[in-house]
């Protein structure tokens, strides 16, 4: 029944000379996710929307599943290709649609017309006008309501003709490779995964580090992580996932350090080590999971106590998100169910009892100079033992 599809952008991002970067790149990300379909498809820019033609069977759901996780899509309309406009075959053709689409034929509805073969012998609203007379005459249930009708009825007329009238939601956002790329701090949590996501969804490609730390932390811990990472590269694209041994270094605060500056001092590293990492992988920013208040180490004190060791920008999309509002996208981008799956994680191991909620820099900075002896070579260590893997959902 449909043979094709027409995608509305969400958002042109930077405007003018660039909009061709921002339409490229929308159209490789459609690409991409329609080649993990059955099907062939050609995509193609057309002013100002994009046209998906099949080339052959396809199953629709999976391709509106697909290309509702391109982000810079604002809608995904199926669309039935007329090879012949003349005007007869036209309305016949628009007819056919309506009865194949709809069952029960007792609802309001408009045309609306798009015109760019100018010599077409109908201007747009004479189109709408014949079209929607046409359709009175043929289906006695339906009636007109120009203001709020039940069914929109499009009718494109171009090389060829168009017509459609369902609208899939897109998901939004800006297309990937339009914005740079940045490094996220992956944990098993319910928070980094959706930080991630969103970061993505404003067209940043991400790279991902896991702090792990066996045998405190198990390999099913890491595999969630792993897990985690796949679900969300279904969106994000291929996530280059550095998993980082962790255990020297938090076992080595752990001895040196005041118990309840344990977080604070373990996040500081955490972020040193992410950075080095980001810098060598070409990325701009750091992204975590982060948002005020929700634990000790998310105080405004903790977090600046964090952010001192950073020199690259750190974007926390979820800053000023209740947790009720993370859960919800972690349902929706499906990462949730893996998230609450109890296994530890390497904050949760060492945390003190009683951690500091407003730590005070000078004093943390002290704390960190009893690391002197051995940190450096640590850090060194687990940079070059860390393990990479392709992360491609
Ligand atoms: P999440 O749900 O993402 O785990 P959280 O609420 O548990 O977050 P914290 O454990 O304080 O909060 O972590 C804050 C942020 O620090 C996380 O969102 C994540 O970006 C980063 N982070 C924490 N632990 C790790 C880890 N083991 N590896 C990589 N990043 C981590
Ligand atoms: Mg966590």
């Amino acid at each position: 029944m449909y043979q094709a599809f027409l995608l509305k952008y969400a958002e042109i991002g930077i405007k003018g000379k660039n909009r061709y970067k921002f339409e490229n790149a929308l159209c490789e990300q459609v690409r991409r996710h329609l080649e993990r379909i059955d099907g062939s498809f050609r995509v193609v820019r057309e002013q100002g929307r994009i046209f998906v033609e099949a080339e052959e069977d396809f199953d629709l759901e999976d391709a509106v599943e697909a290309m509702g996780r391109v982000f810079g899509v604002s809608s995904i309309s199926p669309v039935t290709v007329i090879e012949d406009k003349e005007w007869d075959s036209l309305t016949k053709a628009v007819g056919d649609f309506v009865e194949e689409q709809y069952r029960d034929r007792t609802f309001s509805f408009k045309v609306k017309c798009r015109r760019s073969d100018k010599g077409y012998p109908y201007t747009s609203p004479e189109v709408c006008v014949e079209m929607g007379s046409y359709l009175l005459g043929r289906f006695p249930g339906l009636s007109v309501d120009v203001h709020s009708p039940d069914v929109f009825i499009w009718v494109e007329v171009r090389e060829k003709a168009y017509v459609y009238s369902k609208v899939y939601r897109g998901a939004g956002g800006m297309p990937l490779g339009t914005n740079g790329k940045a490094m996220l701090l992956l944990s098993g949590g319910i928070d980094s995964p959706v930080a991630g996501y969103m970061i993505a969804k404003r067209g940043v490609f991400v790279d991902a580090v896991y702090f792990h730390a066996p045998p405190y932390t198990s390999e099913r811990a890491k595999q969630k992580v792993v897990d985690l990472a796949n679900q969300i590269s279904r969106y994000t694209g291929p996530i280059r996932l550095h998993v980082v041994n962790f255990t020297e270094i938090q076992m080595y605060i752990y001895e040196q350090c005041p118990h309840e500056e344990l977080t604070i001092i373990m996040r500081r590293y955490m972020m040193r080590i992410a950075q080095h990492i980001a810098e060598e992988s070409g990325c701009l920013g750091l992204v975590t999971g982060e948002s005020i208040g929700q634990v000790a180490s998310q105080t405004m004190q903790s977090l600046a106590a964090t952010n001192d060791v950073c020199e690259l920008p750190v974007y926390r999309p979820l800053i000023a998100f209740d947790k009720q509002e993370i859960v919800d996208v972690a349902e929706k981008i499906g990462t949730y169910e893996t998230s609450i799956q109890p296994y530890e994680d390497c904050c949760t191991i060492f945390v003190a009892k009683h951690p500091v909620t407003k730590p005070v820099l000078s004093v943390i900075r002290r704390s960190e100079e009893k690391l002197a002896e051995k940190i450096g070579d640590m850090v060194t260590e687990a940079l070059e033992t860390r393990e990479i893997i392709e992360i491609d959902g």
